[in-house]
């Protein structure tokens, strides 16, 4: 087919000639772009023109004569993965457009109500989308992160202009910067990001990762994560994350302080304590903050604390951030328990994850009762059914610096250690360990996430089906930036609060996150993921109503 210039090709998939007479018309109304129209009535002619490679976009009715429900997005999907496709659907089809929409489809239309406007807009923006991620963006998280958001607005009627507006994040920077090594000739060039999703809510926040993973997608899917965390959490803040692609652990400690420094003044100047204030994420720590305070400060020519938490307390550091997204995430597993009647002095655990929020999760859940009966981290994973002796594991840690060895329980790989029963879960490592592959063999009573996107939609539906109670990611691990902004307050009001003071907020704030999400999961007969989320973005799009558009 020759294309007329540079008009978008259009493949219509649809058996009814009236629905297919109106689209065309309404599509040659359109003054830019330009529309060129193919239409087929069968899913057979639509695979079949799919596979010439030469439209733009596909326009698909879900029921033809030749293929029912979802089973025809599916095939559609199958034929070109990278192909957008917008759902035309009739009112009592909703429910399958919108799972379409969270598997991938980009958008879908309902047929009784078709207008010119928003149908050019749908098949514009999807276009643009697919385009924009197929290209930095494109990454398992950020795709994650999109079906969840699109999941919680389609349950909640989102306002369709503000579904668009929270789909990508406000302002991204992605630079590329060199550092020294330490044997001075040598010099490395990598990637960085910084990512405000949302600035209507305040300053942005959210974390600085080092990982040799890290790319826009992911910093993204992150960035939206603590939009919603922040909303969820009353803070007044948007989300943000930042990160360079890198593996800090084969760096020296020098060579990490030259890579902070270089980072954080390519991204000065979006950082700042009114604008987007950084704080610990994977891969850093008190020590990285307290880098990037300094090379801020030293360019403003005065101190600015209030420019990153998770400082060390003697820079203005909170007490009690450290810890706090362990101590915040022990909170809602106590709170949880009770109302689902779990005596956690007689319930086991078991923690993915020894870094800074595994690690004190071991020690608060052991402390508030729990018998933990497995750990991990990089090296391997540790099971031991009568209990591990956590003291020992801490020793063992401390000394060979990775828990690879530690003789007090089986060795296991990490996959392994999840599908082990116990009462509490949790996986406080890396995004992406349960899955559709593994969900229906993990074995607990309560899922809490301690690290950002451990589960999956496909596994969420699979542990929801077998009753796996659960504390998303948003609300689990929404200590550390609670406390973040605590310590930011402290900061700014230039007063310091005791660890008690901290804590005891923290547990207040916690709590009542908890019991919003608990009360709107049931009152909506929603999953707690889906409730959480509805709770930030509701707030999200409030807050963006009531400012209004500008100009
Ligand atoms: N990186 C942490 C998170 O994912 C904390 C962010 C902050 O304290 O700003 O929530």
């Amino acid at each position: 087919m020759e294309n007329a210039g540079n008009a978008v090709r259009v493949l219509l998939i649809e058996d009814n000639p009236l629905h297919s007479k109106l689209v065309e018309k309404l599509l040659e109304e359109s003054k830019a772009p330009d529309f060129q129209v193919t239409t087929v009535t069968t899913l057979a002619e639509g695979l079949a023109r799919i596979r010439t490679r030469e439209h733009d976009i596909a326009l698909l009715d879900l029921t033809l004569p030749d293929s029912q429900d979802f089973a025809t997005f599916l095939r559609v999907r199958a034929e070109n993965p990278d192909l957008p496709v917008v759902i035309i659907t009739g009112t009592d089809d909703l429910k399958l457009a919108a799972r379409a929409v969270e598997s991938g489809a980009q958008d879908f239309l309902v047929k009784t109500n078709l207008q010119s406007g928003p149908l050019i807009r749908a098949l514009r923006y999807s276009i643009e989308r697919t385009r924009v991620r197929d290209a930095e963006w494109n990454s398992p998280m950020f795709r994650l992160a999109q079906r969840q958001f699109l999941k919680a607005a389609q349950l909640m009627s989102l306002d369709d202009n503000i579904r668009q507006r929270l789909l990508f994040p406000q302002r991204t920077l992605v630079v590329s910067f060199p550092f020294r090594r330490d044997k001075y000739t040598e010099v490395e060039t990598v990637f960085g990001y910084r990512v405000q999703h949302v600035l209507t809510m305040g300053p942005t926040k959210g974390g600085i990762r080092y990982h040799q993973d890290v790319g826009l997608g992911e910093t993204s899917a992150l960035a939206m994560w603590m939009t919603w965390k922040c909303a969820l959490m009353h803070l007044p803040f948007g989300g943000a994350k930042g990160g360079v692609r890198i593996d800090p652990t084969v760096l020296t400690s020098h060579e990490l302080q030259r890579l902070t420094r270089r980072y954080a003044s390519e991204i000065m100047t979006m950082i700042g304590p009114d604008k987007d204030i950084p704080a610990p994420d994977l891969g850093t720590n008190e020590r990285v903050m307290a880098w990037i305070m300094d090379t801020y400060s030293q360019q403003m020519g005065y101190a600015v604390p209030e420019v990153v938490t998770g400082k060390p307390v003697v820079l203005g550091g909170s007490p009690g951030r450290s810890e706090a997204t362990a101590r915040g995430l022990t909170y809602v597993v106590q709170r949880a328990a009770a109302n689902l009647k779990i005596d956690l002095t007689k319930s086991t655990a078991i923690v993915q994850g020894f870094g800074n929020v595994g690690g004190n999760a071991v020690k608060f859940l052991a402390e508030a009762g729990l018998k933990i009966i497995g750990a991990s981290d990089v090296s391997t994973g540790i099971y031991n059914p009568k209990g591990l002796d956590v003291n020992a594991l801490f020793a063992y840690a401390k000394q060979h610096k990775v828990l690879k060895g530690f003789a007090g329980g089986e060795a296991m790989s990490n996959a392994e250690l999840l599908e082990q029963k116990c009462d509490i879960l949790v996986p406080a490592a890396l995004q992406n360990q349960i899955t559709a592959e593994n969900a229906d063999r993990i074995n607990c009573r309560l899922l809490a996430e301690g690290a950002n996107g451990p589960t999956t939609l496909e596994a969420d539906e699979v542990l929801n089906k077998k009753g796996i109670a659960s504390l998303p990611d948003i609300l689990a691990n929404a200590g550390g930036v609670t406390v973040s902004y605590f310590e930011w307050v402290q900061d700014t009001q230039n007063y310091m609060w005791t660890l008690d003071e901290v804590n005891s907020r923290l547990h207040k704030q916690m709590v009542d996150a908890y019991e919003r999400t608990r009360t709107r999961s049931e009152r909506q007969g929603v999953d707690m993921r889906t409730a959480a989320m509805i709770e930030g973005i509701e707030r999200v799009a409030a807050a963006k109503l009531a400012r209004g558009l500008f100009p």
